[in-house]
């Protein structure tokens, strides 16, 4: 065997190792041989040197050499060993022994998504990896989507985790198999050297991990040569912050704060960090240091130690043994078995076995090692069924050290080992084993207990200061409880009852200490000091709720479990009730009736909100029913018996129990059945109070119990706080006379003096003298008004199963009807309105649809749920788990509602479920005497006309009240032959005195009038009771007919009203609108159209309106041009002054706010930055327009000077709030920013307006001119020659070569015509020739020309300089206005905003014209007017030579140097820049400025030929065809033959291989396509230069754009004639083949070309946009989650965050990816917007789901993902969990967003909304 192993090794001296462990292991001594070999080689592996053993210098290389090494030298002959052969062939051998795993198990990372199903899942923990839920039934299902926090692993095909499917399809595979035990499988000499080898490595590994002696190692270890060096080691606390560590470091080892940053964020990772290197001396310094700056009074040092490297070594190796053994063992089941085995084996020293060891020593490990150790218990011991047992054994035995040890821990719970439970406790088999056979429920109550109580006499006593200040890490006992009893078992034996009861015991314990906590006493005259701590007891309840209501399920599923604990509450409560001696009674009569009731003043004794005993007991008591028990049968109070075994055993148990710990009292041996009064007076103080402090008389005792009386009533809480004491006093109620039971009530609300004085003259019980007697009155109004509340509640409240006779269903239905009522709402909204029960589920999805239809959402807001209208009459107004303002808002929509639909404005009392047998009797509340008297003795009070004791809320409930008497009256006549209810007979004794006459005095009072339609409604509701009753009695006909008439007759008034009402709401209507309209017209400025149509003419609305379009066909270019008449931006309203301004020439000048931001959105070589921005030649402009500058404005217009005014106001604003503290301002004063004062848009220039050239340059002058298309280019093209031949001849002359850029210089006119034709001279003489006559003054002021140079300095500094310099406003000379770029800049974002315009509206699919926002259409036109007259304002030598630069490029001689080839051209910056300069080609020193030539229009038209001509070619040659084919029945057209030759040509010109010759047709197509953006573009340039107004067909959409836009153009339709001569007639516009040929030989287009398609820019040019999204957003989840930290060796990253832009991944919020710029530190976000997005971003957060927008380092904000649930609701931060899907139309929105580059605006705009945005730091994102 040896043999053959060294022959498989080359070379290699493992062969060598591996037969020296083939012979130790033969001689037994395994272990010595390994750790011999280890002593040596493991030092000299790792830790060997300062640069490795240092944390942040550890170099990619220097990892990576340390882990080849361990690789190579450790592991490698380790595995050879182990498998007798080659590792990679043995391990694939066992694992095809392996049963098919039925388990899937997959171990989740942070941020990895999971999936739970909400119709199978046994609890919310269970849940599935992505690939097995993607294969399971599930998917159809209701699922919840989350992603992981790590840890955890997958549940597919664990039988406990799913009600049904719990296979997927990958896992069901593995069913059927037969087990076998997997050690038998293995071959026999594998298995015998694992059982030695994985003891061998695990022992070594948990020894080194748990080594202590930090100075050396153990003996066995000990290396021959010893090394004298240490380092000190800096470990992880969650105390001390990022900051403080970095401080400490900085101070210790000397280090920038750079370093310091990377190796805390090392700490924080790994859990510590080695800090310095070497001798023990420096390193003990070292440690001091840091100790002493990291403790102060309120906080441990951080813990340091300085550790022998050697030490260091064999851990880092032992973490690579255990990540080994995982490895391993994932390979073969039978190994995992044997490492089980191995780990669960108890050592026969008696020690703990390995597997305790860690368990117990968990705390004391880093945070890697704990992960290691628990990943590794989690593959190996979790993953065995037998294993997972024992070692669920080992964990409840040591459940309550290992608690208490992470109750002293600082360390996060994911790290802890308690994150373990959830993986056992939920498995219901499992949890049910332990608690039979280890006692797992009083382990974990008893654990929870000792933790935060302390025991005194029998009695818990809860130790507030514990739960006050750790609560957060108490609480885990009581969520293992939650999972420990999810699953309520469905078989009992005697063991489980016995155990179950001993932990029952354990609650009720806890339970009795927490009964009458944080008790308050009523404050009168002082305000109360301080306001007592209260959270604490309610953190307690809201964790421990859901356990109380669980264990109260469990004991509903037994009868006999259900009356031991039932007893067991009812010992409790009368414990606390104490004797008799202690309850003081005391007599009280109302209306002949007397009772006895218990005598405690509310408002003078304590009183507590807590009372978990009697709400217990109220649980239990809905379960009797179902058992066939009731509240006085025997079974409950009899003599128990102790002599059934069970008894026996729990005796003995209690023995033993009172023997170990706290002695707890629980004899039971006989029991009294508790009198109705002890059930009622606890829950009835705390009602009673909550009513006082609803009635204000607890003002004085501050937040505290206003807080808590809050969440009393709180969805979260009420389920058993409120709900439960209700349950308990209708408990009470159901038991007592009714009379008894409303006169003990009235006396805890202390109105018997109100009840018995009927003439008014006292007040309420409460004579304190402090009070004045108007509070008095007020305390007592308010107290009957909640008097009155709390019996329509006791008495209609129904909708509990076991109360009423209602189910579930019924139950969620009622509360979506009453969330309803108070206004349609989203799905989230009343999820979150409703109780969620253990899983989370309200219930909602099965009912909602029943009651209400549900309404999608548009592009903005949520989908919402409305009630159907049949569920209106179910409302009612006093709803307990309405708030105040539920209850106002939802009447007052109800009010809103009957009153649109003309019905009566009542809203009576629903009908209402009947009870059930056991609450029966609560309805004798209604009828009884005491009622009776009450409601009479309230309307009286209402008639009588001096009473102050009334009020309206008062009658309203009366009113209620009364008609719930006779709903119930009535549903008693309906249902049953024979009643007892008798309210209509009580209600009309008395005859004037009576209920009935109270009521019909009242009708028609004034003071009632809110109510006036519900006391109709009683009336009515009365007789017809009345009626029944007769009926039943036989009663006459006669009586019946005059009642309906009455009830017809106040029906018909009705009616007649709500027509009245209808009416007037009608006319309302109408004049509303006619205010808005008016409104609009006197404030048009303030809408968006302000400035621009204002000045249009009737005549200038021609667009669109077929009517008027004159029969000439528009032409905007050339000689021939049609008039101007769509003319903006003529006159405006300056939004500062409110003056009216004429824009004329010579006038004031005004300007729009505007804002210029670099930008790289239209982006085709994505990436690409701007290297060097003082070499950036902005005038040959590349294709792929990687770098431009946009321009955008909010179209608010302003006086040059009112603007500056206003400007320099905000700058000294600004500087003198700097002076005093830094307010973070949305926008930055010193870049020039702010807000327009109008509309607050993000503004950072202004764009003078200036007067339409129609205005300034008559158009007849140049249509007298005629040069000839060939002749315009034969003079240019001499042009070009002769200087070029002028600057080499320069050149030559300096005879030295310098840096300088050569310059072209102008030539003199007359050199160039003098050698042309005369008629060809004459013509270009006079086209170029400067005007002196009109021209020779400028017509502009000084004003337009400073804010145009100011304009153009913005784009100058946006363009080029990032962060663009401070720019100076206002006059002064800027440093930059020497650069001869400056006024090119502004050309540049003329043509670029245009472009971007373009591709805005081709990306929506709008026409072209007609469809931009005014926003839009007076940007573009506001652009090209300072452009196109920046020409003849600069310095007119200037503007030549770039003239000549761009000729130079377009019709090239000889080659120049920074002259690019056509290919790398953008024709339309061309044409644009063309335009503009041809007009001073020809300026000499004597040209004045301002001057302007007479050809402009020819010159036009020539270019755009000229210019178009060039494009083609570009098109031509960067073709890429793959494939020819011509469609059928196409005939080859002659343009399409023109253009194959042209293709042809071209390409053969360039040297270019052609291996596909499309067809022609193929070829026009293409042709056409592409040139269409340039076409467009030009299109709208010369639309607003010119005014020409556009071609109808242009104005729609779907129409095919080609023909007409050539047609505006001057352009031929057939575009090939302008390269080719056909049909030889000469049509005077070829551009002729040496142009062409001399286009395809100028250098670099052959290197383009070659160099593929993939580097040319495609053509058409398509719109950029946003990467596309998935469409489920779990793959978003996915993305995110395989992503790791590019920059810490494959970690996750926390925030994973995607650029929309790019697509891109980052590792945003987080100190590992965060890099400088400008020296500041940013995160990965705001590094990337400077690369990818020129300073602005989009990007996707995944784990939040959210948009970011970034602008700038600074500012940005959260925007709602374009990711919607079925119910049309985004989901920030997943909190729901709903399936996720793309919402294609808010995604669009999103694109547009970018694209029109309004990312900045509405950053700003947000960011002034929403303060919180601006506390934000945006850059570390
Ligand atoms: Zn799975
Ligand atoms: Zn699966
Ligand atoms: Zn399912
Ligand atoms: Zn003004
Ligand atoms: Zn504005
Ligand atoms: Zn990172
Ligand atoms: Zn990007």
């Amino acid at each position: 065997m040896a043999a053959k192993i060294a022959g498989n090794l080359e070379g290699c001296n493992v062969s060598i190792i591996v037969q020296q462990l083939q012979g130790a292991y033969e001689r037994g001594q395994l272990k010595n041989a390994l750790y011999q070999y280890w002593a040596q080689q493991v030092p000299k592996i790792f830790f060997t040197s300062a640069e490795v053993a240092i944390s942040t210098q550890r170099t990619p290389d220097a990892v990576q050499s340390e882990e080849k090494l361990s690789r190579d030298v450790l592991f490698e002959p380790l595995e050879w060993f182990l498998c007798g052969g080659n590792p990679a062939a043995v391990f694939q051998q066992l694992q095809s022994l392996n049963n098919p795993p039925q388990l899937c198990g997959k171990v989740f990372k942070v941020g990895e998504p999971t999936y739970s199903c909400r119709d199978c899942c046994a609890d919310p923990t269970c849940v599935f990896c992505i690939e097995c839920f993607n294969k399971s039934t599930h998917k159809t299902h209701r699922y919840r989507m989350s992603t992981s926090g790590g840890g955890g692993y997958c549940d597919c095909g664990d039988v406990e985790a799913w009600k049904q499917d719990p296979w997927c399809d990958i896992h069901k595979q593995g069913l059927g198999q037969q087990s076998q035990n997997p050690i038998e499988k293995l071959p026999p000499d594998i298995a015998a050297r694992a059982w030695e080898v994985l003891k061998i490595a695990l022992q070594y590994a948990v020894d080194m991990l748990l080594w202590e002696q930090m100075g050396g190692l153990p003996q066995d270890l000990e290396p021959s040569v010893p090394q004298n060096t240490y380092v000190t080691m800096l470990f992880n606390d969650e105390i001390h912050t990022y900051e403080q560590v970095i401080n400490a470091l900085t101070k210790a080892i000397n280090c920038e704060s750079k370093e310091a940053v990377e190796f805390a964020t090392v700490v924080d990772r790994e859990g510590r960090s080695s800090v310095r290197y070497g001798n023990r001396k420096s390193c003990d310094e070292a440690r001091t240091v840091i100790q002493k700056s990291t403790s102060s009074v309120r906080s441990k040092p951080l813990k340091v130690e300085v550790m022998h490297t050697s030490v260091c070594a064999h851990q880092a190796f032992a973490q690579k043994v255990l990540n080994w053994l995982g490895q391993v063992v994932n390979h073969s089941d039978g190994l995992r078995h044997i490492l089980c085995t191995t780990a669960l084996q108890q050592p026969p020293t008696g020690d703990p076995c390995v597997v305790e060891r860690l368990m117990l020593a968990d705390t004391a490990l880093w945070k890697t090692a704990r992960v290691q150790c628990h990943q590794i218990m989690m593959g190996s011991l979790l993953m065995d069924q037998e294993s997972k047992k024992q070692f669920s054994v080992l964990y409840t035995r040591n459940y309550p050290q290992v608690q208490k040890d992470f109750m002293a821990d600082d360390h996060d719970h994911g790290v802890s080992i308690i994150s373990l439970s959830v993986q056992i406790f939920t498995v219901p088999t499992l949890a049910r084993y332990l608690i039979m056979e280890h006692d797992l429920l009083a382990i974990v109550i008893r654990t929870f207990l000792d933790q935060c109580a302390s025991c005194r006499h029998g009695r818990y006593l809860l130790d507030r200061e514990k739960l006050q200040k750790n609560f957060r890490r108490l609480q885990f006992p009581l969520l293992d409880l939650k999972y420990v009893l999810s699953m309520v078992p469905d078989q009992w034996n005697d063991q489980l009852k016995r155990k179950f009861l001993n932990g029952f015991k354990i609650m009720v314990e806890l339970l009795t200490s927490m009964q009458g906590m944080d008790s308050v006493t009523r404050q009168v005259g002082q305000h109360i000091e301080m306001e007592p701590e209260w959270e604490s007891a309610f953190n307690l309840q809201i964790k421990l709720a859901p356990a109380v209501a669980m264990m109260a399920g469990w004991c509903a599923t037994d009868k006999m479990v259900l009356i031991d604990a039932f007893r067991i509450v009812v010992k409790a409560l009368l414990e606390i009730r104490g004797t008799a001696d202690t309850v003081k009674m005391c007599k009280r009569r109302v209306c002949d009736q007397e009772a006895i009731v218990v005598d405690y003043t509310v408002s003078r004794e304590p009183v507590s909100i807590h009372l978990p005993i009697c709400r217990l007991l109220a649980g239990l008591y809905l379960q009797l029913g179902k058992h066939g028990l009731t509240f006085n049968s025997p079974e409950l109070y009899g003599p128990l018996d102790w002599t059934s075994p069970q008894a026996r055993l729990s005796r003995a148990s209690e023995i033993a129990h009172r023997a170990s710990a706290c002695p707890t009292p629980l004899v039971l041996a006989r029991s009294q059945p508790p009198s109705a009064m002890d059930l009622l007076e606890q829950p009835l103080r705390t009602l009673v109070m909550i009513a006082q402090v609803h009635a204000e008389m607890w003002k004085r005792n501050g937040y505290s119990l206003f807080h808590q009386v809050y969440y009393y009533h709180n969805v979260r809480c009420r389920a058993e706080m409120q709900d439960k004491d209700i349950i308990m006093l209708q408990v009470a109620c159901a038991q007592m006379d009714p009379n008894q039971f409303l006169i003990a009530l009235l006396n805890k609300f202390e109105l018997m003096n109100w009840i018995e004085d009927v003439t008014e003259k006292g007040g309420s019980a409460t004579d304190v003298s402090a009070e004045s007697t108007r509070d008095l009155l007020r305390f007592t109004n308010s107290l009957v008004e909640e008097f009155l509340t709390f019996l329509i509640i006791i008495t209609g409240e129904r909708y509990v199963p076991g109360i009423g006779q209602v189910s579930s269903e019924d139950m969620v239905r009622r509360e979506v009807i009453h969330q309803l009522c108070i206004s349609p709402m989203a799905h989230s909204e009343l999820s979150k309105a409703l109780p969620e029960n253990n899983n989370y589920e309200t219930g909602l999805e099965g009912v909602v649809h029943s009651v209400a239809s549900f309404k999608k959402p548009g592009v903005t807001g949520m989908g919402r749920y409305e009630l159907k209208p049949e569920f209106y009459k179910d409302y009612n107004p006093f709803f307990y788990h309405y708030t105040r303002a539920d209850q106002s808002k939802s009447e007052e929509a109800q009010l809103k509602r009957k009153k649109q639909e003309g019905e009566s404005t009542a809203c009576p009392p629903p009908e209402l479920p009947a009870l059930s047998k056991e609450f029966s009797s609560l309805v004798n509340v209604l009828e009884c005497d005491v009622f009776v008297h009450t409601i009479r003795m309230v309307l009286r009070r209402v008639n009588s006309s001096r009473s102050r004791s009334w009020t309206e809320a008062m009658v309203h409930r009366a009113l209620h009240l009364v008609g719930m008497a006779l709903n119930e009256e009535k549903r008693l006549y309906q249902t049953s032959p024979y009643i007892r209810f008798n309210f209509v007979k009580k209600a009309t004794e008395g005859g004037s005195n009576s209920l009935y006459s109270a009521l019909h005095d009242l009708l028609g009072k004034p003071r009632i009038q809110n109510h006036a339609d519900l006391l109709t409604w009683v009336i009515d509701r009365f007789d017809e009771v009345k009626d029944l009753k007769d009926q039943k009695q036989g009663a006459s006909d006669a009586q019946k007919a005059k009642k309906v008439s009455s009830k017809s007759k106040t029906d018909a008034e009705r009616k007649k009203k709500a027509e009245a009402a209808r009416k007037r709401r009608e006319k309302i209507l109408a004049q509303m609108s006619d205010m808005q309209k008016s409104f609009i017209r006197d404030n048009l400025e303030l809408f968006e159209a302000t400035g621009t149509e204002l000045s249009s003419s009737p005549s200038m609305e021609v667009e669109g309106s077929p009517m008027v379009v004159p029969s000439q066909y528009p032409v905007a270019v050339g000689p021939d041009r049609s008039p101007a008449t769509h003319v903006t931006l003529t006159t405006s309203t300056c939004i500062l002054c409110q003056e009216d301004q004429e824009v004329a020439a010579g006038n004031k000048c005004v300007v729009l706010a505007a804002y210029v931001q670099r930008s790289t959105a239209l982006s085709k070589s994505r990436g690409k930055v701007l290297e060097d921005p003082d070499k950036y030649d902005p005038l040959l402009v590349s294709p792929d327009l990687y770098h431009g500058v946009h321009t955008s404005t909010c179209g608010h217009v302003m006086h040059a000077d009112c603007w500056q005014r206003f400007y320099e106001a905000i700058v000294a604003r600004e500087q003198r709030r700097a002076l005093r503290f830094r307010h973070i301002l949305s926008y930055e004063v010193d870049r020039g920013e702010f807000l327009c004062p109008l509309c607050e848009t993000l503004s950072n220039t202004v764009i003078p307006i200036l007067p339409p050239s129609s205005t300034i340059q008559p158009d007849s002058v140049s249509a007298d001119i005629s040069l000839s298309f060939s002749d315009w280019l034969d003079g240019l093209k001499k042009t070009v020659e002769a200087s070029q031949r002028a600057m080499m001849k320069e050149e030559e002359d300096k005879m030295e070569s310098s840096d300088d850029m050569p310059v072209l210089s102008p030539c003199p006119l007359p050199s160039i015509t003098k050698n042309m034709a005369e008629m060809a001279a004459q013509g270009f003489q006079q086209l170029f020739e400067y005007m002196t006559e009109t021209g020779a003054q400028a017509p502009y002021s000084d004003s337009v020309k400073e804010m145009m140079k100011l304009f153009s300095r913005a784009t100058y500094t946006n363009m080029l300089h990032d962060p663009p310099l401070p720019t100076k406003f206002g006059l002064g000379l800027d440093p930059n206005d020497d650069d001869d770029r400056v006024p090119i800049t502004a050309w540049g974002t003329c043509a670029y905003t245009i472009r971007t315009l373009e591709w805005l509206l081709r990306d929506q699919g709008k026409p072209l014209f007609g469809s931009l926002s005014s926003r839009q259409a007076d940007c573009i036109t506001a652009l090209v007017r300072v452009v196109t007259v920046s020409g003849s304002l600069s310095d007119p030598q200037t503007i030549s030579k770039s003239a000549l630069r761009l000729l130079s490029a377009l019709l090239p001689q000889e080659p120049m140097k920074n002259i690019p080839c056509i290919l790398d051209l953008d024709m339309f910056f061309t044409l644009v820049f063309l335009h503009v300069t041809i007009s001073s080609l020809y300026c000499d020193e004597n040209t004045a400025a301002g001057g302007t030539i007479r050809g402009v229009a020819l010159n036009d038209k020539h270019l755009m030929h000229l210019v178009t001509a060039a494009h083609l070619v570009q098109i031509l040659l960067a073709a890429n065809f793959t494939s020819a084919d011509t469609p059928m029945d196409t005939e080859e057209t002659a343009e399409g033959s023109a253009w194959v030759k042209l293709f042809m040509a071209v390409r053969k010109e360039a040297g270019v291989q052609t291996p596909v010759v499309p067809s022609g047709w193929q070829l026009q197509t293409y042709v056409r396509e592409s040139v269409l953006p340039f076409l467009r573009c030009s299109a709208l340039f010369f639309h607003c230069h010119t005014g020409v107004q556009s071609p109808a067909q242009l104005q729609e959409s779907g129409v095919s754009e080609f023909e007409p836009l050539c047609q505006y153009l001057a352009l031929p339709a057939d575009l090939s004639s302008l390269l080719l001569q056909n049909s030889g007639a000469d049509v005077g516009h070829v551009v002729p083949h040496t142009i062409h040929s001399k286009w395809c030989h100028y250098p670099g287009i052959k290197e383009s070309l070659a160099s593929g398609p993939a580097s040319l820019v495609k053509y058409p040019v398509e719109v950029n946009r946003l990467v596309p999204l998935p469409h489920d957003y779990s793959d978003v989840i996915n993305r995110g989650s395989v992503f790791t930290c590019p920059r810490s060796d494959g970690d996750d990253s926390r925030a994973p965050t995607m650029c929309l832009v790019c697509g891109q991944m980052l590792c945003s919020q987080s100190y590992c990816c965060q890099t400088d710029l400008e020296g500041e530190p940013v995160g990965a976000c705001t590094a990337h917007i400077y690369t990818c997005g020129a300073g602005v971003g989009i990007f996707l957060r995944v784990r939040e789901c959210q948009i970011l927008l970034l602008t700038g380092k600074t500012k940005g904000c959260f925007y709602p993902s374009p990711y919607l649930d079925d119910y049309g609701e985004h989901d920030q931060g997943l909190r729901r969990g709903n399936p996720l899907y793309l919402c294609q139309e808010r995604y669009r929105k999103l694109q547009k967003l970018w694209l029109s580059h309004s990312i900045p605006e509405e950053v700003v705009h947000f960011m002034e909304a929403n303060a919180s945005f601006a506390t934000i730091e945006w850059q570390h994102l």
